[in-house]
């Protein structure tokens, strides 16, 4: 089986990354009772894992039509009307171009903050716009495929419909609601279904690891609001973006946040004696993680160090060039 159906109607495709270090992404199939349904969230760009997960998708609509689900009448092309876009980083959203070549008539949706940080994610692309074809090849082949994605800025992708706090989306025999929450992307839009209790969380809220937070667009602040606001839904059940589902949600959820407290007070405790800067809190509280985990860390511990001041907590003392905080 190369789909999992999650709840009725509900199917989740895993798109396999071919690239060290990245993951896989879960993109969701919902089918709706008119015979279109809506994907929430597009995946890579790469062609392998697209490829992969337009073989799976093929096979999953094959046997949707097999089994009478969905009518035989209607055309593949037709079959996906809405995409929507939970952010913009690349593992979400870079598969919209692609996806677009084979559903035309798809409307694809976003947060506007999510809308306007792909708009204006790559100038290259506003140079293939302006119409040297030689140029565009050149750029298309030996940039696009190389260069952007060695920096990981992809191409500008066009955005139809902004999504609303709070935006009812009809997905046949759900009802969702769009959340929009900022922590790990500026406006990340999660999908709710109060009848059902059911929440798709994107990267906000995963199974067995953190999300990832860091400059430039995390805010750790909007982060932890989110995850207030998440405890206090009812649900049975939330469908994350990577990995496996959440079956506790509650429990997932407060578990997050009491780990996240946790990384705070160490933070505050190791500015307890003396001042330290971001690179001295990151090493003492992430090196027996590893290298590699301290190096990544770095940005969270700016942002939790900062928020830390803000609520008065820390204070952050200008040192030469670095800034260095201290218990208060
Ligand atoms: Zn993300």
């Amino acid at each position: 089986m190369t789909w999992l159906e999650v709840a009725p109607n509900i199917f989740s495709i895993r798109e396999k990354s071919y690239r060290f270090s990245q993951p896989s992404v879960n993109v969701y199939f919902v089918l709706c009772d008119n015979g279109h349904g809506i994907l929430y969230d597009a995946g890579y760009a790469m062609k392998l894992s697209f490829n992969d997960f337009l073989t799976n998708f093929t096979r999953l609509v094959q046997q949707l039509k097999l089994e009478g689900r969905l009518r035989k009448e209607v055309a593949f092309h037709d079959i996906v009307d809405r995409i929507i876009v939970s952010h913009e980083h690349h593992d979400h959203s870079s598969g919209v171009p692609l996806l677009r070549r084979y559903f035309p008539r798809a409307i694809v949706c976003a947060s506007a903050a999510t809308a306007a940080l792909l708009k204006h994610q790559s100038d290259f692309v506003l140079m293939q716009q302006r119409g040297f074809p030689m140029l565009k090849e050149m750029i298309k082949d030996m940039l696009m495929n190389f260069f952007l994605r060695l920096i990981r800025v992809q191409p500008s992708i066009k955005i139809d419909h902004v999504l609303k706090d709070g935006e009812e989306v009809a997905g046949g025999e759900y009802n969702f609601r769009v959340l929009l929450v900022t922590g790990h992307s500026p406006s990340q839009a999660l999908l709710h279904d109060e009848q059902h209790r059911m929440l798709f969380t994107s990267d906000l809220i995963l199974q067995d690891i953190s999300t990832w937070l860091g400059p430039p667009h995390s805010s750790y602040r909007g982060y932890m609001e989110a995850m207030e606001r998440l405890a206090a839904l009812d649900l049975s059940i939330m469908l994350p973006a990577h990995g496996k589902m959440i079956m506790h949600p509650r429990e997932r959820t407060m578990q997050l946040i009491k780990f996240r407290q946790l990384r705070e007070e160490q933070i505050v405790k190791t500015c307890a004696e003396k001042s330290q800067s971001i690179g001295d809190i990151a090493w003492r509280t992430y090196r027996e993680r590893g290298l590699g985990i301290y190096m990544i860390s770095r940005g969270l511990v700016n942002l939790v160090a900062d928020y830390l001041v803000e609520n008065g907590r820390l204070r952050a003392i200008k040192a030469g060039r670095k800034i260095k905080y201290i218990k208060t």
